[in-house]
């Protein structure tokens, strides 16, 4: 099964939305792997938000992740990038369609809510780069026959 990383944002601490958002994954049927606070630091957003590196914006949006601790998820399922992209909606919440958490809570670029890992490849990078080997729990969970067909996993 796929994992893959969702931060919760700043502005969603801000907002006291964690338990919200969260929820969404739960009801979803994905499986949480993995879960902390953390504090981020510019060296790791250089890094993870590289391919913004030349856009003028680039000091506002890190500074907007830096704002507070953010919460970084691991999510594992049978697509889970796919699911987790679909259910954030698309970067500009005024854009975002109603049902998606972007489209639900945002009406901001940059104050979106959630990152989402945006393919299979992205997930493992950013997975490690938030995550440490022990911090990622691969335990079995008990319905897996009431969420899939016992041929799909
Ligand atoms: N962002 C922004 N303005 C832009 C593009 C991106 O503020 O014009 C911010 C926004 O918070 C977004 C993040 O930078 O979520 C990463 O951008 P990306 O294009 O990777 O969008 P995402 O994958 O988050 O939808
Ligand atoms: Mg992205």
């Amino acid at each position: 099964m796929e994992k893959t990383l969702v931060i919760l944002k700043p502005c969603t601490i801000q907002r006291g939305l964690t338990g919200e958002i969260i929820h969404r994954f739960e009801r979803k049927g994905l499986q949480i792997c993995g879960m902390k606070m953390m504090q981020l630091t510019d060296d790791i957003l250089i890094e993870h938000y590289s391919h913004l590196a030349q856009r003028p914006f680039f000091k506002r949006i890190k500074d907007s992740m830096m704002v507070t601790p953010v919460i970084v998820c691991c999510l594992k399922g049978i697509d889970a990038v796919r699911i987790v992209r679909a259910m954030a909606g698309v970067t500009n919440g005024r854009d975002a369609q109603p049902g998606t958490i972007r489209g639900d809570y945002s009406v901001s670029v940059q104050e979106n809510i959630v990152h989402a890992s945006d393919s299979l490849e992205t997930a493992e990078t950013e997975l490690k780069r938030f995550f440490k080997e022990d911090e990622i729990f691969d335990y079995a969970i008990s319905q897996l026959n009431s969420k899939y067909a016992n041929d799909e996993y």
